[in-house]
C-alpha cells in the first residue's frame, strides 16, 4: 500500500468551531520546533501568559494553556477543585452544563441541577433560590456561552451570586473568550477555562485556563490528592510559574503553543473591545441576511450570542442535504443541531476570524442558492 500526502481541502468554517484559522496563525505552527524547555521557548511561554491574562482581563498568576482540549479545560477545574462528598450547583441549559454534571459526578461530588430550557440563559433567579435552599454548597457552575444552543448567560449576576453565597464559580468560556465582554477579575469569576479553537482561531487542542486566588487556596487545602495525574495543577505550576527554573511535567505541544501565542498577539493587537464590536457587527448583517431568508433565531435577541447563531430549520427543508450542498458546492462549514435542536437547528459560526464581512457574503449567498 502507498499513502499520499494529506491535502485537506479549502473550507470557509462558519459552524461551532474549530473556526476559520488566521493564515499568521498557521504560520507560526509551521515554525521549526524548539525543546520545550528551551530557553527561547520559555520565555514565549510567558508572553502567552500575559496574553491570556490580557484575554481573560485578569491578573490572577495562575493563568496557564493546558495541554488539551475545551473538555480537559473543563475537567481540570472540576477535578482540582471538588472534592468527594462536595455539593455544586450545576446550570444545565444545553450540552455542556450537562457535561460538567457529569465532571462532578464521576469525583464524587453532589451535583444539585438547576434546568433552564434549550435556548434561554441561566436563570439568575433560580440559581439564588438554589444557593439559599443548599447553604453548603461549595461551588456555582455555569456555560457563559452555551455552544449548542447560542444563548449567553449573565456572567457577572451569576458570580455575583457565588461570592454572595461564598461559593467558587467555575465558569465555561470555551466559546465566549474573544467573543464577547468577559472580565474575570472585575466579575469575580474564580475559575475559567476556554479553547483555542472558537474566537481565538487557534487550532484545536488548547484549553486556556485561569484560577483566582481563592481557587488556588482551595486546590492547595486538598484533603484528598488531585485524582488525575495529568490535570493535577500542583505538578503543571512548577511548568508554568512566572519565575525560578521551570521543570518538566509533559513534553508541551510546542508548535500549538506558537499558534496560540500568535493568535492571542493577534487579538492584543486588535484589542478586545474591538473584536467584541467586530463579532456583534457581523452577527448584525448575518442576523438581517438570515431573516430576509426567512430564517428564525433560537434565543431571543437579548440573549442571543453574536458568535454563534443558531437558526431553525424551515420546515420541509433536508437538514443534511443543506449542509451537504454548502459544504460540496460552496466550501462552507455550517453546523448541524446538538442534543435537543439536532435536525432542528443549523448552527452558524462568526467565530474569530470567521467573524468577517466575506464570510458573511459567502454564507448568505450560498444559502440563499442552496434553499431556493
Ligand atoms: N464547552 C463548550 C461551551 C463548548 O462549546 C465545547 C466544545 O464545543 C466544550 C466545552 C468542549 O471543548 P472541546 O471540544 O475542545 O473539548
Amino acid at each position: 500500500m502507498s499513502f499520499k500526502p494529506f491535502n485537506p481541502p479549502s473550507r470557509t468554517l462558519m459552524g461551532p468551531g474549530p473556526s476559520d484559522v488566521h493564515p499568521q496563525v498557521l504560520q507560526a505552527l509551521g515554525k521549526p520546533t524548539v525543546g520545550h524547555l528551551d530557553p527561547s521557548f520559555i520565555a514565549m511561554m510567558d508572553e502567552v501568559k500575559a496574553l491570556l491574562q490580557y484575554a481573560f482581563q485578569t491578573q490572577n498568576p495562575f493563568t496557564i494553556a493546558v495541554s488539551a482540549p475545551g473538555s480537559a479545560g473543563m475537567e481540570t477545574c472540576f477535578v482540582n477543585l471538588v472534592e468527594p462528598g462536595e455539593k455544586v450547583i450545576v446550570c444545565r441549559n444545553g450540552v455542556f452544563g450537562e457535561r460538567m454534571r457529569q465532571n462532578v459526578e464521576r469525583l464524587g461530588g453532589e451535583a444539585v441541577v438547576v434546568d433552564d430550557a434549550w435556548g434561554t440563559p441561566v436563570s439568575v433567579d433560580k440559581v439564588a433560590a438554589a444557593l439559599e435552599a443548599h447553604p453548603d454548597a461549595k461551588f456555582l457552575a455555569f456555560v457563559h456561552a452555551e455552544t449548542s444552543t447560542g444563548a449567553l448567560s449573565d456572567a457577572k449576576a451569576l458570580c455575583a451570586l457565588a461570592r454572595k453565597h461564598d461559593c467558587l464559580s467555575i465558569v465555561d468560556a470555551v466559546t465566549s473568550l474573544g467573543g464577547v465582554e468577559l472580565r474575570v477579575d472585575e466579575w469575580g469569576i474564580d475559575a475559567i477555562y476556554s479553547g483555542s479553537q472558537k474566537c481565538l482561531s487557534c487550532v484545536p487542542g488548547i484549553a486556556p485556563v485561569s484560577f483566582s486566588p481563592r481557587a488556588v487556596a482551595k486546590l492547595e487545602a486538598r484533603q484528598t490528592p488531585v485524582p488525575s495525574w495529568f490535570l493535577d495543577q500542583t505538578l503543571v505550576m512548577g511548568y508554568w510559574s512566572g519565575t525560578g527554573k521551570r521543570s518538566y511535567h509533559h513534553t508541551a505541544p510546542v508548535n500549538s503553543l506558537y499558534a496560540l501565542h500568535e493568535a492571542l498577539r493577534l487579538l492584543h493587537e486588535e484589542g478586545l473591545e474591538n473584536a467584541w464590536a467586530r463579532h456583534a457587527n457581523m452577527h448584525q448583517k448575518l442576523k438581517t441576511g438570515l431573516e430576509s431568508l426567512g430564517l428564525s433565531f433560537v434565543v431571543d435577541e437579548a440573549h442571543r450570542l453574536p458568535q454563534l447563531n443558531a437558526v431553525y430549520i424551515p420546515q420541509g427543508v433536508d437538514d443534511a442535504e443543506v449542509r451537504g450542498q454548502l459544504l460540496n458546492r460552496f466550501n462552507l462549514e455550517i453546523g448541524a443541531g446538538l442534543g435537543d435542536l439536532a435536525g432542528k437547528a443549523w448552527r452558524i459560526g462568526l467565530m474569530g476570524h470567521a467573524a468577517r464581512e466575506e464570510n458573511v457574503t459567502l454564507c448568505l449567498g450560498a444559502l440563499e442558492e442552496v434553499l431556493s
